[in-house]
């Protein structure tokens, strides 16, 4: 990926999702906040600085996209109403949409799963990739 390539796609992360990355005050409360904390490479406030300083390939490729829950505390303790996980979503949305909607075939998916999978979470799957 060209400088500018990433250029672009931080541009786009940033209209996907609404965020104003120049409200963020860094001052830590979402990633403090963060039930995901220890799991992700990258945390909520890493991903509003790097994709605002045009650095989003190394959020892409990180598996910090797949550790979010999704479950906006960043966003409530936010002060800044800056909203980091949207700008997650976002990045997970680049780094998905070009592997279409159909990678993953209903029948494939019975051999990922295990005992502890909760149907809410494939709705919530099939719902979210399937736009
Ligand atoms: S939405 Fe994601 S990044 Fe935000 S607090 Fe929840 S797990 Fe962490
Ligand atoms: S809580 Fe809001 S203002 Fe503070 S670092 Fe996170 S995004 Fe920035």
């Amino acid at each position: 990926m060209t400088e500018n390539e990433e250029k672009k796609l931080c541009a786009e992360a940033l209209i996907i999702s609404g965020v104003k990355p120049e409200k963020c005050m860094k001052c830590g409360k979402c990633s403090g906040a963060c039930p995901s904390y220890d799991e992700m490479e990258y945390h909520p406030h890493q991903f509003v600085d790097m994709v605002s300083k045009g650095q989003i390939k190394k959020l892409m490729e990180s598996a910090s996209i797949y550790k979010c829950l999704s479950c906006f505390v960043c966003v409530e303790r936010c002060p800044r109403n800056v909203m980091p996980a949207n700008i997650i979503e976002a990045v997970r949305a680049l780094q998905e949409r070009p592997q279409g909607t159909d990678r993953l075939t209903p029948d494939e998916v019975k051999n990922i799963l295990d005992d502890d999978t909760p149907q809410q979470l494939l709705m919530a799957a099939f719902r979210k990739y399937s736009r």
